[in-house]
């Protein structure tokens, strides 16, 4: 049994020791990408379901090695946060999407919207604001046309340092969006101190409507919690009709998903937009 014991331990240890190194060759891998441009970003349409007017975009991050694959988000994220990277990096991506902004809002004729996802790192680093300010000032986007998505378990850490900075945000004119809404662990109480202006129902729960178990409570019941708070409702991951359908049934006129688009480059989006 102790040999047996044994060599579990040494398997782990090995296997740990793989796991690190290949963070940090991540790391430095990802780290040259910034540095060499090979960041890029693609935006998904966010779509007015009755009209089928798009109102705005979210930007979403993608890497492109130099051997031509694609690391998924999911997986290089937590990595530039755990590094740090996530500071400069977040900020590029902020930066460039309020400049693509002027372009894109040619193309439409409502008064188009940027979503930018923002981390935990960069939200509460002190220079937060100022680079916010500084994105509105050098592009010239109106701030109203700007919204942070965070994340509902953000507001877990400290919840008074979170309401003090989007208030922050809020007297500038920028809007504050909750990702993922409905797997943090945020109190009802909570989320109304907090005055973010919309909530986006996670994608679990959109899929949970139809696909999953036909249960539709959970997004019912954000979508209700949406309203009796006023505030904006946007469901994501729609994927088919019928999701779309049910979700206007409830209240919820605004989506983002496959059914409508998936996350396109700038120009892909103009030509879609033209075209729609
Ligand atoms: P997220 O913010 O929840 O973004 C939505 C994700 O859902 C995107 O994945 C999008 O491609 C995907 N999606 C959209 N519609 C559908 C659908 O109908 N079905 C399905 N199955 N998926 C759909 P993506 O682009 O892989 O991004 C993953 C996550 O990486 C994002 O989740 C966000 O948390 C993070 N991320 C991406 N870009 C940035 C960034 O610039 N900064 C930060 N901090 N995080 C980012
Ligand atoms: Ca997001
Ligand atoms: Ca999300
Ligand atoms: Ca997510």
């Amino acid at each position: 049994a102790k040999i047996h014991n044994r060599s579990r331990y040494t398997y782990f240890t090995r296997d740990l020791g793989v796991e690190i190194r290949e963070r940090v060759r991540m790391m430095h891998a990802l780290r040259a990408a910034f540095e060499k441009d090979r960041l890029f970003i693609v935006y998904q349409p966010q779509v007015n379901m009755r009209t089928g007017n798009t109102v705005g975009a979210e930007a979403l991050l993608r890497w492109k090695t130099e051997e031509g694959d694609f690391v998924p988000p999911d997986q290089f994220i937590p990595i530039a946060e755990y590094s740090g990277l996530i500071v400069n990096i977040g900020e590029w991506v902020l930066r460039t999407a309020c400049f693509e902004w002027a372009t894109l809002s040619k193309h439409t004729d409502t008064n188009f919207k940027i979503a930018v996802n923002v981390s935990q790192a960069q939200f509460s680093h002190p220079l937060f604001l100022r680079s916010v300010e500084r994105a509105l000032a050098d592009s010239g986007i109106p701030a109203d046309c700007l919204e942070l998505e965070i994340t509902e378990s953000m507001a877990m850490n400290d919840p008074d340092a979170l309401i003090e900075s989007i208030a922050k945000l809020k007297a500038i004119g920028v809007r504050v969006s909750i990702d993922d809404f409905g797997t943090g662990f945020s109190s009802l109480s909570h989320l109304q101190k907090l005055r973010v202006d919309k909530l986006k129902i996670d994608r679990s729960f959109v899929n949970q409507m139809i696909r999953v178990n036909n249960d539709a409570s959970i997004a019912r019941m954000i979508i209700e919690l949406s309203q009796s708070l006023k505030i904006d409702i946007i469901a994501e991951g729609v994927e088919t009709q019928a999701q779309a359908e049910l979700l206007i049934s409830f209240g919820c006129d605004y989506a983002q998903g496959f059914h409508y688009s998936k996350p396109q480059t700038k120009n892909d989006l103009i030509i879609w937009l033209t075209n729609s």
